[in-house]
């Protein structure tokens, strides 16, 4: 068989204990005033004042910008750029989950690029954009190592995917002790949300050979780990699992990008504003059973990859196996149903057409390895508001 692929990483990382220290050398060659995008719970948590005294220290003033009540807007997002104009920053800090390193990734795009953030859907984003540095403190997104953005346009109420080379960061620094101040909930739906990740690179038309074999290693440290972290918050070995686990998820999606869950979970985000990895686990069962024909020996790797097939089981019991597992999952975690998640399900199924419009529009159900039609979506949006 022939190999060939593109490969795209943030172009340093610097991970584990003390990685912020150990990234100091690195910060002034970006400028001499950071506007740090983060927010209001990080702050309060006191990671904030971790970063401003090792910028202060080298002699770097500092700005914080932490008016990110939700899931990234367009509104949100211009409060941050005015802010970055007027105290003239010369680079950008996200520090936080998906929605402030979202929100960095498109401050700095857009300080420089003209016209309005949905402008850019569908569109490559380039530019000579603000050095970018971003440190998650959750184990989820991987966002600190994509060339991807997400946030919801206030005036459709659609979730929409920007993507371009240049939004990836200059350095990401992940220490997993960022992490251990996450509230259960969080430390669900962002493991959740990487193992989503994981799966979908793999099982991605677009999969290559240097993907699938960072992503088998994801999805195996996640079923170790997930139940541990959740069961003690301060169990440093599984969070340490976990940050790494999404730092390699965040890698594949950049590369082999995400498939049906995500194209079907951001429409429920922008119109019922679950959180993003929560509806990618009310999602992820339904979705991957109705995908699971079109990839079943990718199915079966991760089934006996995690133990719950063993190598002697051919693809049909070994994928099903892996399915089985998942629902396991998601059942021990108690991810929510629509219904229990307190989901008008009226007000669902009126919208259930545009979302699976949008969740085609969005590309990513385009990278299944299976047909999916707008009516099979809407009927798998169906089986979920009847659960
Ligand atoms: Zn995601």
């Amino acid at each position: 068989m022939v190999i060939n692929f593109n490969f795209t990483s943030a172009p340093c990382t610097i991970f584990g204990e003390g990685a912020l220290k150990k990234a100091s050398p690195y910060f002034n060659r970006f400028g001499k005033k950071a506007l740090i995008v983060t927010g209001k719970i990080i702050t309060k948590a006191g990671l904030t004042s971790q970063v401003q005294n090792m910028l202060s220290e080298l002699g770097i003033e500092s700005v914080v910008f932490n008016d990110l009540p939700g899931e990234p807007d367009d509104i949100m997002i211009n409060n941050g750029i005015k802010v970055y104009k007027d105290e003239e920053c010369d680079f950008i800090i996200g520090l936080g989950g998906g929605t402030p390193l979202d929100s960095a990734k498109a401050i700095a795009a857009m300080s420089v690029l003209p016209g309005k953030l949905a402008d850019y859907a569908g569109k490559e984003m380039s530019g000579a954009f603000p050095p970018l540095v971003l440190i998650p403190t959750t184990a989820g997104t991987g966002s600190e190592v994509t060339k991807f953005l997400v946030f919801t346009d206030t005036a459709t109420d659609a979730k929409l995917l920007l993507k371009g080379e240049d939004l990836l960061p200059d350095l990401a620094i992940i220490d997993y002790n960022f992490t251990i101040s996450s509230p259960e909930t969080i430390t669900i739906a962002t493991g959740m949300d990487a193992l989503t990740h994981a799966i979908e690179a793999y099982t991605s038309k677009r999969a290559n050979a240097m993907t699938d074999m960072i992503c088998v290693d994801a999805v195996k440290r996640i079923f170790e780990n997930i139940k541990l972290v959740v069961e003690n918050p301060q169990n440093k070995s599984a969070r340490e699992q976990m940050s790494l686990a999404a730092y390699e998820a965040g890698i594949c999606i950049n590369n082999s990008s995400v498939t049906l869950v995500h194209g079907m979970s951001r429409p429920i985000g922008a119109l019922f504003h679950v959180p993003h990895g929560i509806s990618n686990a009310m999602l992820l069962v339904e979705c991957l059973r109705f995908a699971l024909d079109g990839a079943k020996e990718k199915f079966a790797d991760l089934g006996r990859a995690i133990g719950a097939a063993s190598y002697s089981d051919d693809d049909d019991k070994a994928s099903v196996s892996f399915l089985y597992a998942l629902q396991d999952l998601t059942m021990a975690l108690k991810i929510p149903s629509l219904r229990e998640y307190g989901i008008d399900l009226e007000k669902f199924e009126n919208s259930e057409e545009k979302m699976a419009q949008d969740a085609i529009a969005s590309g990513s159900p385009g990278n299944t390895c299976k047909i999916v039609t707008k009516e099979d979506i809407v009927s798998i949006y169906e089986i979920l508001r009847k659960k």
